[in-house]
């Protein structure tokens, strides 16, 4: 990880009508930096992520990404998902694509890049997940596991310096949480500047650089792993802790 902050959100505000779903977020990811999100359910995780890829307008406060500027002013909505990349628990990928059409189609119509070029790009991007051999498979034919991996391979063909990923292994069967886990473990190894939403403690505590604890659209504190699994600051995170211990 370098010291350079890459994301910078400042005083971040969102509402749904009467509700406020993110009350003045700020946070910083430096290059490299692997942030986790934990938090309970309607805390404003998601809500935060689309934020920062720029699918909810955002009520008050800054995105800034270093080199490019702020999300919605010199980095318009169209060319976001150049910049940063995010995968969601339902895979969205086109059912009527193949998976190579499925990862093409984003660099093709926003990136006005050459098709041999994307192409040759999927391939080895298909190649780090495994899934080379199913460039020509469409959705229906691939396991939960399976599209996932798809759907982050492309999110990275766009080239993004940034990935999100919410809650990518909620909706997966235990056998394929691993593979998908694995990939983003992979990523991480390389350098990628993640901003993960999971409930997959044991995989946070390993991967995070970070640990931002949000309740009720706030961030209530930012831990190292070591620092936030072995001793919360706040009593909320413990009991967000504690209500994982089934058998304790
Ligand atoms: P989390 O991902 O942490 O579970 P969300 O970001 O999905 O939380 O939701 C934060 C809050 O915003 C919740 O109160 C939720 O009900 C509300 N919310 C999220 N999306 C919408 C929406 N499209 N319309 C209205 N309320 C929403
Ligand atoms: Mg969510």
């Amino acid at each position: 990880m370098s010291e350079e902050v890459l994301l910078k959100v400042s005083n971040l505000k969102k509402n749904f009508g009467a509700i406020e779903a993110l009350k003045g977020v700020n946070l910083e990811v430096k290059k490299g930096e692997v942030a986790v999100i934990l938090g309970p359910s309607g805390c404003g995780k998601s809500t935060f992520l689309r934020c920062l890829n720029g699918l909810e307008e955002i009520a008050d406060g800054s995105i800034y990404l270093e080199g490019y500027g702020e999300i919605g002013k010199e980095i318009p909505f169209e060319k976001i998902r150049g910049t940063v990349g995010m995968v969601f628990q339902s895979y969205e990928l086109f059912p009527h694509l193949n998976v190579i059409n499925n990862i093409m189609l984003g660099p093709l119509k926003a990136q006005n890049r050459k098709k041999e070029e994307i192409e040759k790009q999927a391939d080895e991007l298909l190649n780090r997940v495994g899934l080379y051999n199913r460039k020509f498979a469409y959705p229906r034919e691939l396991s939960g596991g399976q599209k996932q991996r798809i759907a982050i391979v492309r999110a990275l063909c766009m080239n993004p310096e940034i990935m999100l990923f919410d809650e990518v292994t909620a909706a997966l069967d235990p056998e394929m949480v691993r593979e998908v886990l694995v990939v983003l473990l992979e990523l991480a190894r390389n350098g990628m500047t993640m901003v993960i939403v999971t409930h997959e403690l044991e995989f946070a505590k390993h991967i995070a650089d970070k640990i931002v604890f949000m309740e009720d659209g706030k961030i209530l504190e930012v831990s190292s792993p070591k620092e936030f699994f072995s001793n919360p600051k706040t009593e909320r995170a413990k009991s967000f802790l504690a209500s994982f211990d089934l058998y304790k």
